[in-house]
């Protein structure tokens, strides 16, 4: 899995703070901007994310490119509705040569690799087969199973970051997409150190929102 930060808003932390300051000011943004300190920026942000008060962090947008994550991961990820996408087409572009993503508990077992690796093996030619046969890629496809790999880019403001870190950082997200998640959040914490620094899990910044067991019964599992 290769996960990268393409680009993103420059200075998001003071972006946010400077739209949030905004919002209680008599002055321009210019003076604003100026008279806005590192320890004010910190203090804003923490004030913003302690009322809820989230909409600010609407200004401050990334984009990642991510490769090496399967179609099984692709469509969790989707299902996150305020964000961006582009993802590699499996009409327009032909798959024979694309891997596989083997899940650790397959990879660990013998006995599992091998079925995994003999259905994904006869996907493959199969696919190319009833390419020979003149059927297009659009169709082709319908063959291959969901733990074919893909690339994506992804754009998703830091509101939308903070409650995606939230689902997928958490224990009970899939490791693959928990795997990603992760690579996400190193990355902007990189860039926007305030913004993010309690982002992760819902355990990670207060108490654990869902029912049900918990494999770390509720502890801090960041
Ligand atoms: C551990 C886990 C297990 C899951 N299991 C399943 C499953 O079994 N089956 C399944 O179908 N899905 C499952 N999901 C996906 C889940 O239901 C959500 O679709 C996904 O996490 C996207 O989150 P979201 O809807 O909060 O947020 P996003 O789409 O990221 O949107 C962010 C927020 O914007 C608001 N919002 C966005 N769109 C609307 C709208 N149309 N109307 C009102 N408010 C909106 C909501 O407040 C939302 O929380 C699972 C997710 C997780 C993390």
């Amino acid at each position: 899995m290769n996960v990268r930060l393409l680009s993103y808003t420059p200075e998001p932390d003071r972006v946010v703070a400077l739209s949030a300051r905004l919002c209680y000011s008599k002055i321009d943004i210019s003076e604003l901007a100026e008279k806005l300190t590192n320890e004010k920026v910190k203090e804003l942000l923490n004030r913003l994310r302690n009322s809820g008060h989230l909409s600010p962090f609407e200004h401050a947008s990334f984009t990642f490119g991510i490769e090496g994550i399967s179609r099984v991961t692709s469509h969790q990820l989707v299902r996150h509705r305020i964000a961006s996408y582009s993802q590699q087409s499996q009409r327009y572009v032909n798959m024979s040569k694309t891997d596989f993503v083997i899940p650790p508990s397959i990879m660990e077992n013998k006995s599992a690799l091998e079925l995994l690796s003999n259905v994904n093996d006869l996907a493959k030619s199969t696919y190319n087969k009833l390419i020979e046969l003149g059927i297009p890629e659009e169709d082709a496809r319908y063959v291959l199973p969901q733990g074919i790999s893909t690339k994506i880019i992804v754009t998703m403001n830091a509101r939308e970051l903070l409650h995606f870190f939230n689902l997928r950082c958490c224990l009970r997200a899939q490791w693959e997409i928990r795997m990603m998640a992760n690579l996400m959040l190193k990355e902007v914490k990189e860039v926007a150190p305030v913004i993010f620094e309690k982002a992760g899990p819902f355990c990670f910044s207060g108490p654990c929102p869902e029912e049900g067991p918990c494999p770390l019964k509720n502890e801090i599992c960041y």
